[in-house]
């Protein structure tokens, strides 16, 4: 029989649940003899039938041996039906009822003796009462699946020894305090229309399931030593903090508004991710001890202090990423998505282990590079993007940030303030994680810079990216030419860069060639001879290249300032062509 097959059923109850890739629909049936309840969603559906009460449109289960739900029995009959079950496993069965404060009082009282030995299920019901356990040892089972529950429902201290089913339930708020579960928690597909699912200092010793959760889940100060399973969850908060999660941990599919994991401890094996975030998605402090694999795209992600002893994988597709302190035992790789059309941005990498870590498709134009620790090991792939020197005229190359907050701190040119940056004397935490803010940069010395591109060649060559290397000593030269280094030292460098862009720009030498030959012939010309002697221009060419190429004899007529021009010629000439070929050569090299 198809779920949906007969037009004339009134669906009575109906509810539906969000789902990132769909919903899921539960409604009750009822004919003159049956109730049908159905879930029905992308991932299954699936029914359940009990005999109805004989009162007019009651969805409860009848009582065996009477026409009446439990609700509906005379309160009496109700005491005597439920003393009869304590200490068995027959089940009261609460199914569809409308539980009134007065229905459900008989039941909590036996809870009230530190021990309750009773199997109840209120599946499907509708709970107009509040349900509170506070140290009780719950022996016997209890099942909220697809139960409705208008009030509070919360245990405290208490132990469930069989599983605890809450698959379906619709809260208002459900607080599980200083709880130990024995036995499997589902919470799947719960909703909760007031506040979260709160767990705080629980113990759990078998799996929890938060499959398709639409409630906000907050699971604080707990241990699960079995695993724990989100999937296709859709709420507004997931927190975490200071848990423990020994068993295997899985967050996939699912979308938050917002999601906090500060110091939690992954044990066991994991998958985090796909995960969708629309705001912060803050795991600081946490550890994963086995190999980390993340694919969260949040609005921010702050991995601030994570330690990842086994190394691990970061994927993000977009949103603003915060490594510092992120401390790591193996390779770590921190990449965007190749195929996505926003291209995720790290801001922050100080204190952080990057001498482990890879980056690629990523952002990095306005990241810090001052403080990280190990960066000679680090690896920028080709994909990430760094800053251009700015303006027309100046050799085009990949800067990092600290170089633009070290020139515009000391020139206050607007060419090197990099747009969305603030120099800062010391970088606030705080406001490099609000994405509406621009990036703090730290202003260094550029002897520090200097440092920092050392590093960053050292990087880059040991890689065998040479074009990247070249760009980085560079960025370390021209760090250098402008530190406070001695001025005979800055004056060879200023020359070096003039003459050749440091080895690296062939055309300056040989630029710097022709000049120097116009002029000597220029001043051979005017001053090289004897006006006797003087030659025509084009004999003032030959004079000089001769004197360049080979040494001939001194012409009659040759002045002091015409020898010496020939001489200095001898001296300069090569030189700078030497220095134009280097040049090519380490071009070609690439
Ligand atoms: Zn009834």
């Amino acid at each position: 029989m198809m779920a949906t097959s007969s037009e004339s059923t009134r669906r009575l109850r109906a509810r539906r649940l969000d789902q990132p890739d769909g919903s899921v629909e539960m409604w009750f049936e009822r004919t003159d003899q049956q109730v049908t309840w159905r879930r029905k969603g992308l991932r299954g559906s699936s029914t359940g039938n009990w005999d109805c009460c004989s009162e007019p449109n009651c969805l409860g289960e009848v009582i065996a041996g009477t026409e009446k739900c439990f609700a509906h029995l005379p309160e009496s009959h109700r005491r005597r039906h439920l003393q009869g079950l304590v200490g068995t496993q027959r089940l009261l069965s609460l199914k569809g009822n409308v539980v009134t404060a007065s229905v459900v009082a008989p039941i909590l009282e036996i809870a009230e003796s530190g021990k309750f030995d009773l199997w109840v299920s209120f599946a499907g019901a509708v709970v107009e009462a509040p349900i509170r356990f506070r140290g009780c040892r719950i022996g016997g089972s209890i099942d909220l699946g697809g139960a409705e529950f208008k009030d509070e429902v919360s245990f405290r201290t208490c132990e469930f020894v069989m599983g605890l089913n809450c698959q379906y339930a619709s809260f208002q708020t459900a607080v599980f305090h200083q709880c130990r579960f024995e036995n499997i928690l589902l919470l799947s597909y719960v909703e909760c229309r007031g506040n979260s699912v709160i767990l705080t200092d629980c113990s759990l010793k078998k799996d929890v399931s938060a499959d398709g959760i639409s409630a906000g889940l907050s699971a604080n100060h707990c241990r699960f030593d079995g695993g724990l399973s989100i999937r296709y969850a859709k709420s507004a908060s997931l927190v975490l903090d200071q848990s423990e999660i020994r068993g295997p941990f899985v967050v996939e599919r699912s979308s938050f508004v917002h999601v906090q994991a500060r110091s939690l401890q992954v044990i066991g094996s994991h998958r985090i991710g796909p995960l969708q975030v629309m705001g912060h998605c803050s795991l600081t402090e946490s550890r994963f001890e086995t190999r980390a694999d993340l694919q969260i795209d949040a609005k921010v992600l702050d991995l601030s202090g994570v330690q990842m002893p086994s190394g691990g994988r970061v994927i993000a597709g977009r949103g603003r990423i915060v490594l510092r302190r992120l401390t790591a035992g193996s390779n770590v790789t921190v990449a965007g998505r190749a195929e996505n059309a926003s291209t995720p941005e790290v801001v922050s990498l100080r204190a952080a282990d990057v001498g482990v870590m890879t980056f690629a498709h990523l952002d990095m134009r306005r990241c810090s590079f001052a403080g990280a620790h190990n960066l000679r090991a680090i690896s920028l792939e080709s994909t990430v993007s760094l800053a251009s020197a700015p303006g027309n005229w100046r050799t085009r190359r990949r800067c990092i940030a600290d170089e633009f907050a070290c020139r515009h701190s000391a020139s206050h040119s607007g060419a090197w303030l990099l747009p969305g940056t603030a120099m800062v004397g010391q970088v606030d935490d705080a406001r490099i994680l609000d994405e509406s803010l621009p990036v703090e940069l730290p202003v260094p010395k550029f002897a520090e810079v200097a440092a920092l591109y050392r590093d960053l060649r050292r990087s880059a060559e040991s890689a065998g990216n040479e074009p990247g290397a070249a760009d980085f000593y560079y960025g370390e030269m021209e760090m250098r030419r402008h530190s406070d280094a001695e001025v005979p030292e800055r004056a060879i460098l200023f020359a070096y860069w003039l003459l050749s862009g440091y080895g690296l720009r062939a055309w300056r030498s040989f630029v710097a060639l022709l000049a120097v030959l116009v002029m000597a012939v220029v001043i051979v010309h005017q001053w090289g001879f004897t006006s006797p002697n003087a030659p025509g221009p084009a004999s003032s060419i030959l004079f000089v290249l001769r004197a360049v190429l080979w040494r001939t004899s001194e012409p009659p007529g040759l002045t002091t300032v015409g020898a010496s021009t020939a001489v200095a010629m001898v001296l300069i000439a090569p030189a700078l062509l030497a220095m134009g070929l280097l040049a090519v050569r380490a071009r070609v090299k690439r």
